[in-house]
């Protein structure tokens, strides 16, 4: 890395030239070295500089031994005296060491880690950090933070930083302590490719201080600058490929003009529609519907996000969607991820669309009923057969189904609008797919308009990185008089029988109760029996006397249907049911829903089941049956008592489980983020990349103009990917 001037801008070096850059070019780093990086994911002088600390030593809090305190935290350096390996009478591998520093001797205990006898044999130094106690008189650390000193422990740096390191590999922090120092020194002045003025408007630190910085700080403070700054580099990657995806949608696109307002005499299925409801729609609802009219009236395909909370009341929003496209002679499509979804919003399109007519000049009135159809892969053959014959020739204006209705053999006529449910379970390639049956259809082959829906919020940082490239909607209000679900954290059996007590007083007063059964592992075919068997007991043991009825997905539609009818009717009190009822379930007079093992399901889903009570002004009830529940859990069900507000559930969400489940298999390759999360604590930090994006692309689409930034945005994407989005 000496010779300069080669990949080295005016301002300094690039991160595509660090990455062409072998580790092996660094003194300590010898082939076998460099095997073992390998094995870590680190090849190249770049990928050393971003093994970003795990976390910092902060040597101004070390004490001697002699200064600790029972009940504060330490941290001190000392040297092994002696090591004892035995079980405890419970069979957990106990390690104890003796250490000392000159001023006084210590316990260390360690539990379950046989392996610390290893680590620190006599003689060996080593930084503990942990809380100081005593156990029969001696001063001990349990299950202390090590880290192992070596040759560093000399080191006068105050804040030492703590490497993500490889036992396997045989490479410690302490290694790359020594190989990151001499590559940042190697490396000298880095090139910036943020504009001085969003760096200065966002208060940003300068791309080398901010490298020595999460390094080598002087300060935690410094350190969180640095991350501060690197972390606004992952995000603005990140936000520039969303951006430039959604430019090359564009780009790419035919939409279809939808006749938003009917010519004179033609039928506003939108308004009749609306105006059959049995309610009017909520302000967010009308502002929803209108954003989505005026994305398809314009001549680019709309790509929209649709969010609201639980019973915000989307279907009817997403139908409207529907509708426009229907009553401009296309077709429309609603697609659930799964078959029971599918096979409810069938159940419920169906009832809402009912006696509307479009129009069909070979009959005599000049109209015919509008048709509803349902595919999923349980169609039987002979429907199926007869479905697609009537999507390929009108017959059929709406369908309604799973991931059926991408395969092969699905032709429409004119698709013109598709709502997907639940997109986080589709990929971006489904999109394409469903775009691409839109273009071989016999309509203007063009692309049909798309709205995005998902059933429970997401975070909104989430939402901006998973559908960055999608216009946002957020149904931000609940119909009127909806009054909050007072939801219990039932966690003892006392607390049990007052939830049994309130199932029987509700059903007396002639409402509904909702049982959800224990989430079980296996084949419907297990979940349905050990339902069945719950049944069973609930009815023999705990609420004998009323009438309950059992509902899961193994059963026959008609039967399904039959229960749901009675249970409506109100001639069954007690509807005993799998997550079957997550979705679509709506009866007004449900008030208590006794979700069992509330423990295992997550946040998302306990929020989705609870909606199906509390849909009408009536007071309404939930409790969450989890006796003895591990810490995660017990987060989860706080949350879940504390808040209804789906949005602020969301958030927590993120924050217990991260991103991953979220993000599913968008991120891709080394776009991954290693500083920057997108849990509440950088949303300030995505918006801003956002901004930063949006205005650095806004006449410059391809970056023409900041070839550095360019650069390595490409840098970071993967070939495919860089090759469609930068292509003019
Ligand atoms: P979600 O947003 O959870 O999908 P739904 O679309 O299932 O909500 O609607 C929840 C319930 O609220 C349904 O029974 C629906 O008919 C009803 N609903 C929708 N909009 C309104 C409104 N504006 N006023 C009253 N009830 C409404
Ligand atoms: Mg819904």
């Amino acid at each position: 890395m000496s010779e300069p001037p080669a990949g080295t801008d005016a301002g300094g070096r690039t991160l595509p030239f660090l990455a062409a850059q072998p580790v092996t070019l660094l003194r300590g780093v010898g082939a076998r070295t460099a095997g073992s990086l390998a094995d870590m994911g680190i090849e190249s002088v770049l990928d050393l500089l971003t093994h970003y600390p795990r976390r910092y030593i902060d040597r101004t809090r070390q004490r001697s031994v002699a200064e600790l305190a029972v009940g504060e935290e330490a941290l001190v350096l000392a040297t092994v005296r002696r090591v004892r390996s035995r079980r405890t009478r419970q069979g957990r591998a106990l390690v104890e060491l003796d250490v000392h520093d000159g001023t006084g001797t210590l316990r260390v205990s360690f539990f379950n880690q046989g392996w610390r006898a290893r680590q620190l044999p006599e003689g060996s130094e080593a930084l503990f950090f942990g809380k100081l106690g005593e156990f029969r008189g001696v001063h001990q650390l349990t299950n202390p933070v090590v880290d192992l000193v070596g040759s560093a422990g000399s080191r006068t740096g105050r804040i030492v930083p703590v490497y993500p390191s490889s036992e396997k590999a045989g490479v410690t922090s302490w290694d790359l302590v020594t190989w990151v120092e001499e590559a940042l020194e190697r490396a000298g002045r880095l090139a910036d490719p943020l504009p001085a003025a969003w760096r200065d408007e966002l208060g940003l630190a300068d791309r080398t201080s901010a490298f020595t910085g999460i390094h080598r700080p002087e300060s935690a403070d410094a350190a969180d600058e640095a991350r501060r700054r690197l972390a606004f580099d992952e995000l603005l990657r990140l936000q520039l490929e969303v951006v430039m995806r959604r430019h090359a949608l564009e780009r790419d696109a035919r939409g279809i003009r939808h006749a938003v307002e009917p010519a004179f005499g033609a039928p506003d299925l939108v308004a009749e529609f609306v105006g059959r409801l049995p309610f009017g729609l909520t302000a967010a609802q009308r502002r929803a519907i209108d954003a989505i009219k005026a994305d398809m009236a314009g001549s680019l395909p709309m790509h929209r996000l649709l969010q609201g909370d639980v019973g915000a009341g989307k279907t009817v929003v997403a139908l409207a969607a529907l509708l426009v496209a229907v009553q401009g002679g296309h077709q429309g499509a609603l697609m659930a991820p799964t078959e029971v979804l599918a096979e409810q919003h069938h159940l419920s399109v169906h009832g809402l669309l009912e006696e509307l007519t479009v129009p069909d000049p070979a009959t005599l009135s000049g109209t015919r009923p509008l048709h509803v159809a349902l595919l999923t892969n349980r169609t039987p053959a002979a429907e199926r057969t007869r479905i697609l014959g009537a999507l390929a020739t009108r017959g059929v204006d709406i369908v309604v189904g799973t991931h059926a209705l991408l395969t092969e053999g699905v032709r429409f006529a004119d698709l013109g609008a598709v709502v997907i449910d639940e997109q986080h379970r589709f990929g971006v390639e489904q999109r394409a797919a469903l775009r691409a049956k839109g273009r071989d259809g016999e309509g203007e082959g063009a692309d049909p308009d798309l709205l995005v829906m998902t059933a429970t919020p997401i975070p909104r940082t989430a939402a901006m990185v998973v559908f960055g490239d999608l216009d946002m909607t957020v149904i931000d209000e609940l119909p009127a008089g909806r009054a909050p679900v007072v939801t219990s954290w039932v966690r003892t059996p006392l607390e049990e029988e007052e939830a049994w007590q309130r199932v029987r007083a509700e059903v007396a007063a002639g409402h509904r109760a909702f049982v959800v059964c224990p989430l079980v592992e296996g084949s419907e075919r297990v979940v349905a029996k050990s339902a069945t068997e719950e049944f069973e007991r609930l009815a023999a043991k705990v609420l004998p006397g009323l009438e309950l009825g059992l509902l899961h997905g193994q059963m026959r539609s008609s039967d399904k249907e039959a229960v749901m009818a009675r249970f409506r009717r109100g001639e069954l009190g007690v509807l005993v049911a799998t997550t079957v009822i997550e979705v679509g379930v709506d009866v007004s007079e449900a008030t208590v829903m006794v979700v069992e093992d509330a423990d295992r399901f997550g946040i998302a889903q306990l929020h989705q089941l609870r909606g199906r009570v509390g849909r009408s002004a009536l007071p309404s009830w939930c409790y969450l049956l989890g006796e003895d529940v591990n810490p995660d859990a017990a987060q989860r069900l706080g949350a879940l008592e504390r808040s209804t507000d789906g949005f602020e559930l969301a958030d927590v969400d993120m924050d217990l489980r991260g991103a991953g489940t979220i993000l599913g298999t968008r991120q891709k390759g080394r776009s991954d983020l290693k500083l920057a999360s997108l849990k509440r604590r950088d949303r300030a930090a995505v918006e801003q990349a956002r901004r930063v994006a949006e205005d650095l692309l806004r006449d410059d689409p391809l970056l023409e103009r900041l070839p550095l930034l360019a650069e390595e945005t490409r840098l970071f994407l993967g070939e495919e990917e860089a090759g469609y989005l930068f292509k003019s």
